[in-house]
C-alpha cells in the first residue's frame, strides 16, 4: 500500500538508518521482535490511518460536534471517527504484555502514531489521551484500579481525559479549587468546574475515565495540597458493568480554529444533575496517597504514547 499521508522512505530512513531501531531487539525486553515485526506494525498503522482516520478528517474539522441536552454528540455520521474495530485506543502495539499489548519499543509506537496524526490530528487525540491516562494508572494506581479502569481502556471500550485546568486556574495549578469530600466508604464526592478538557464528553466510547486534580480540605496550601482522583462519567457495579451516570456534566464546548474533531469541554463535577446513591457530588476514587500528586499528572503529560 502506498499512502500520501507520510513517506515510507523517510520513515524507514529515520527508524532504521538513523536510529537503528532494530538494535533494540538485542535487549531481552524486545528479543521477540525483529525488523519484520516492526515493519508489519507500521504497515498496520498505515492501513488503519488511511482507512479509518483519514476519511472523516475534513468533515470533523468542518462540523465540530455540537452539544445537546444529553451531552456532546456528532450530528453528521461522516464526521465521526469509526468506532468499529480496530478502535483507535485499542492499539495493541502501544501496550505492554502486562496490559494485553505487544511491547513494541516506544520509538516504533511513535512512528505508528505519526501515521494517525498525519491522517487526523483530531481523532488521534482520543487514543493519545487514553494511553496517557492508562499509563499514569499503570504507574500509580492500585491493582484494583488498574483492573477496573485500565483494562477497558486497553480494549478501546473506555476513553480517558486529564482534568487539570479550571476557569480561574490554567498555568497556576496552585489555585485550583475543585473540592473532594471524603466519604465513610473510602470514596470521595467531588465538587468543582474543569475548563478546556479535551475529549471531556463524546459518544465514541462506553465510558470516560476522567483523571481529576482536586484539593482535599485541610491539606497544605499550593501545589503540595493537590490530590489525584479517578472520576468516571458512568459508575460501574461490582462486576465492572456500567451502572449509573456519575455527576459529571457537560456545561459547554470551547470552539477552536482547528483541531476541531477533538471536543474541548467545560465540565461541572457535583452540579446535582445526577445524584449517585441519592447524594450530591461526583463519585471519585483517590489515586495513591493524598496531596503532592501533581507530579503524577505530569506523568500522563509525558508518558502519553507517543
Ligand atoms: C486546545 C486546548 C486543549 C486543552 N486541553 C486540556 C485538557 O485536556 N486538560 C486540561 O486540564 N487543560 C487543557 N487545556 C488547558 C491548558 O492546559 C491551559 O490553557 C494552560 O494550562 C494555560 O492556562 P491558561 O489558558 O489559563 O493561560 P494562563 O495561565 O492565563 O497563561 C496566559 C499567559 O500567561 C503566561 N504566564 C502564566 N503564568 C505565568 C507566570 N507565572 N510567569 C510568566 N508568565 C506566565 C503563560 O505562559 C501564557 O502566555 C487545553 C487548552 C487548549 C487551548
Amino acid at each position: 500500500m502506498s499512502s500520501t499521508l507520510l513517506s515510507r522512505r523517510d520513515l524507514r530512513f529515520l527508524l532504521h538508518d538513523w536510529l537503528e531501531a532494530t538494535r533494540l531487539t538485542e535487549r531481552p525486553r524486545y528479543a521477540e521482535h525483529s525488523r519484520e515485526t516492526f515493519d508489519a506494525v507500521l504497515d498496520l498503522a498505515e492501513r488503519v490511518a488511511t482507512e479509518r482516520f483519514a476519511p472523516h478528517n475534513r468533515a470533523a474539522d468542518l462540523s465540530e460536534p455540537p452539544s445537546t441536552a444529553g451531552g456532546c454528540t456528532s450530528s453528521r455520521r461522516s464526521s465521526r471517527p469509526s468506532t468499529s474495530s480496530p478502535r483507535p485506543a485499542c492499539w495493541p502495539p502501544a501496550w505492554t504484555p502486562r496490559s494485553g499489548g505487544m511491547q513494541v519499543p516506544h520509538v516504533v509506537q511513535v512512528a505508528c502514531f505519526a501515521w494517525f496524526q498525519a491522517a487526523n490530528i483530531g481523532t488521534s487525540a482520543y487514543p493519545f489521551l487514553t494511553l496517557g491516562n492508562a499509563n499514569l494508572l499503570l504507574a500509580y494506581g492500585s491493582a484494583e484500579q488498574i483492573d477496573t479502569w485500565v483494562r477497558p481502556m486497553v480494549q478501546g471500550r473506555f476513553f480517558g481525559t486529564m482534568c487539570l485546568s479550571e476557569p480561574q486556574a490554567g498555568s497556576s495549578l496552585a489555585d485550583i479549587t475543585t473540592r473532594p469530600e471524603p466519604q465513610d466508604d473510602g470514596t470521595y464526592r467531588l465538587h468543582g468546574t474543569k475548563m478546556w478538557i479535551s475529549g471531556g464528553d463524546h459518544e465514541l466510547s462506553e465510558n470516560i475515565v476522567h483523571l481529576v486534580l482536586a484539593r482535599i480540605p485541610g491539606g497544605p496550601p499550593g501545589v503540595k495540597g493537590i490530590s489525584l482522583f479517578i472520576v468516571p462519567k458512568v459508575l460501574l457495579d461490582a462486576d465492572g458493568a456500567l451502572e449509573a451516570r456519575n455527576d459529571v456534566v457537560l456545561v459547554g464546548l470551547n470552539h477552536k480554529m482547528g483541531y476541531r474533531g477533538t471536543t474541548n469541554t467545560l465540565l461541572n463535577f457535583g452540579e446535582g444533575v445526577h445524584r449517585p446513591g441519592g447524594r450530591p457530588g461526583a463519585v471519585g476514587y483517590l489515586v495513591g496517597e493524598p496531596h503532592q500528586r501533581l507530579p503524577q499528572m505530569f506523568h500522563m503529560l509525558t508518558s502519553s504514547r507517543p
